[in-house]
């Protein structure tokens, strides 16, 4: 067998220990945020049905038509990596019996699979947090899942972030409105690319969404989506935009925007930065009322969004916002097989004694000075040095690291775990 390094699948990385400050970070504040707002997390499987995807999506999407990872498995099924999640969240919902007239507060995390050009904030496995609420018609619900993206952002020190708001109308409308599109489109069909000639039969309203730079004229004079709404997704828009109003939070209404996917009627929303190059779009959501029948669940109103993790990490690595990870606060100096036997019983001891606290043993041998270059490091505060002739007498030195002031002292080796817990108390940081 070669033993040639094997490269890693392009355009999907290694988060290293270097860099995971910034995505438990990120991680533990969404926890904490989404608890506060009475959503609960769920998990879902990172494989579903290919069917699954091509009925929630739509064909005519970048996503469908050519980002999928789709494959069949052993046992001839057709199956797809998710390239997103609320797909999956709703097919649970409606597999688990969760609907009957219930509402839920979900949310999830975990990677999605879309084959794209891999670029800086684009990549073939990227991660997303994901929020939906299921049997709410809003627009309260609207309102509260765009504010906790407010607050989100505020919690993790971003700022660089801009919010974009368009109504779609209900389906009906929607349909009405195809047909001026493609009439426009149609009259204009010698300055559409190949991918919107495509789409003018089978979905116009995808061409809004074109990201080729020499579509933008002819999509930016195009029939305007928010002045062929239906009376009630006026209604609900105005509501919305009055209790944002009402809640402080600046927004911008873009009415180009109709989001990469098909499901979304009345409510979209987008948060875009200009922090990140081409990649602007940092968590985008909105409203799917039709997408749970359309799976074959009872009809139930919905909206959701989905936070693109890696690009928020980004903006988070420019703003210097996120903590630096924590070190050891305890470093075991110990030389010889005894010492080292000692010191990992002891490092036992001391976990349970001062619980949460880093306890690192000197693993892997070192002259004493080796050690306690190891020891500043490793960030800890307190070194125990467990030497021959202390340990024979049952004693360990106790060693601040960080304030030349305190000097060393000996405490006894069956205390050890109370003197460490009194020094944390009597020093804390
Ligand atoms: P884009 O316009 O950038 O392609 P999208 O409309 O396809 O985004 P959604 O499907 O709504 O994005 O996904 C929600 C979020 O997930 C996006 O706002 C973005 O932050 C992130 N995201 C989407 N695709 C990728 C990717 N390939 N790599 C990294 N993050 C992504
Ligand atoms: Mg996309």
């Amino acid at each position: 067998m070669s033993n040639a390094i094997i490269q890693p699948v392009r355009g999907m990385n290694d988060v290293l220990p270097t860099e995971i400050g910034r995505w438990q970070f990120v991680e533990s504040v969404v926890r904490d945020l989404l608890h506060t707002y009475g959503y609960d997390e769920m998990r879902v499987p990172v494989v579903e049905q290919t069917d699954l995807f091509k009925r929630a999506i739509g064909e005519y999407t970048d996503v469908v038509e050519k980002e999928m990872y789709s494959f069949e498995d052993k046992g001839g099924e057709r199956l797809t990596l998710r390239p997103e999640a609320t797909a999956g969240i709703v097919r649970a919902a409606i597999s688990n019996g969760m609907l009957r007239g219930a509402r839920h507060k979900v949310w999830c995390v975990g990677p999605m699979f879309r084959h794209e050009k891999p670029q800086k904030g684009r990549f073939r496995q990227f991660h997303q947090v994901d929020v939906e609420a299921i049997g709410f018609a809003g627009p309260d619900i609207d309102a509260e899942l765009v504010a906790l993206t407010a607050q989100l952002w505020r919690r993790l020190g971003i700022t660089r972030v801009k919010l974009q708001l368009n109504s779609l109308g209900t389906a009906e409308a929607r349909r009405a409105y195809r047909g001026l599109l493609t009439d426009y489109f149609r009259d204009h069909r010698a300055a559409l690319d190949e991918d919107s000639l495509r789409r003018l039969e089978g979905n116009p309203l995808r061409i809004l969404d074109s990201k080729n730079p020499a579509m933008q004229s002819i999509v930016a004079a195009a029939p305007s989506l928010p002045e062929h709404l239906d009376a009630e997704s006026k209604e609900h828009f105005a509501a919305l935009r009055a209790t944002l109003d009402a809640l402080g939070i600046a927004y911008e209404i873009n009415p180009r925007l109709v989001r990469g996917l098909d499901y979304y009627s009345r409510t979209v929303f987008e948060w875009i930065t200009d922090a990140l190059g081409a990649q602007d779009a940092v968590c985008s959501g909105g409203r799917y009322d039709g997408l749970i029948a359309q799976l074959g669940g009872e009809p139930t109103p919905a909206i959701g969004f989905a936070m693109g993790v890696e690009r928020v990490v980004g903006l988070l690595e420019q703003s210097g916002a996120a903590p630096d990870p924590k070190g050891a606060d305890v470093y075991l100096v110990a030389q010889g097989d005894a010492a080292v036997r000692g010191a990992l019983v002891l490092a036992e001891t001391l976990r349970a004694a001062v619980p949460g606290r880093r306890i690192e043993v000197n693993l892997g041998g070192g002259n004493f000075k080796a050690q306690f270059r190891r020891a500043d490091r490793s960030g800890a505060v307190l070194a125990l040095v467990l030497g021959e002739d202390e340990l024979a007498r049952g004693m360990v030195q106790l060693k601040p690291l960080r304030d030349e002031s305190i000097s060393a002292t000996e405490i006894s080796l069956a205390t050890a775990g109370s003197a460490v817990a009194n020094w944390f108390e009597e020093n804390a940081r």
